[in-house]
């Protein structure tokens, strides 16, 4: 079987992805010598996830999958999903990214949110979408130190802590990441 790529530039991720799919080898970006920067202009975690795919497959013809996360807040209309890097602007900086959540949500007690993963894979051009879900709600402030992006000021549901406040290992068998990877894992093993 073809090598599987991954539409990532990020050694970290792509090494993390390979472990959670059981070790199955996945070449990455700058491994097909493709290091553009691809559009992720669509308005839902989805349409970014196979504008991803569709990117590498149409131009390498090689089996690729694609993923795309966001935080959906509820009170919000799910903001700020698929703007998540770049909710508080697009120099992308995290703790100001929360600092927005926290003060949009300030006055607000319904406080329920969801981290949304979806993978888009394309196989001989035939499209497949995974998507992974933990539900949970926003803190009134910062807890913990571990992780990044919202982990700080997320709690999963039937927690009492934060993502920021689990080591990796725990936040990797909770996670949405997680979720969409096993179903795809399961849809490979077939
Ligand atoms: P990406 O699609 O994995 O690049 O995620 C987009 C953005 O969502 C990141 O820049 C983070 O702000 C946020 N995000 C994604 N996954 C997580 C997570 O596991 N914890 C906290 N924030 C996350």
């Amino acid at each position: 079987m073809k090598k599987i790529v991954f539409a990532s530039a990020n050694a970290h991720k792509i090494e993390e992805v390979s472990h959670k799919l059981g070790g199955l080898p996945l070449l990455g970006l700058k491994d097909i010598d493709c290091n553009d920067d691809i559009p992720e202009t669509a308005s839902t975690l989805e349409g970014n996830a196979i504008l991803k795919a569709r990117y590498v497959w149409e131009r390498y013809k090689l089996p690729v999958f694609a993923d795309d996360t966001g935080l959906e807040i509820t009170a919000l209309n799910n903001e700020p999903g698929v703007y998540s890097a770049r909710y508080a602007g697009d120099q992308k900086d995290s703790a100001a990214n929360r600092k927005l959540v926290l003060d949009k949500l300030q006055n607000e007690v319904f406080r329920a949110a969801r981290f949304r993963t979806v993978i888009c894979y394309i196989q001989d051009g035939q499209e497949f979408l995974f998507e992974g879900i933990v539900e949970g709600h926003i803190l009134r402030e910062e807890r913990g130190t571990q992780g990044f992006g919202y982990d700080s000021i997320f709690i999963p549901n039937d927690n009492s802590r934060t993502f920021a406040q689990m080591s990796i290992d725990e936040k990797s068998i909770l996670s949405h990441r997680a979720k969409a990877l096993e179903k795809f894992k399961r849809f490979l093993d077939k």
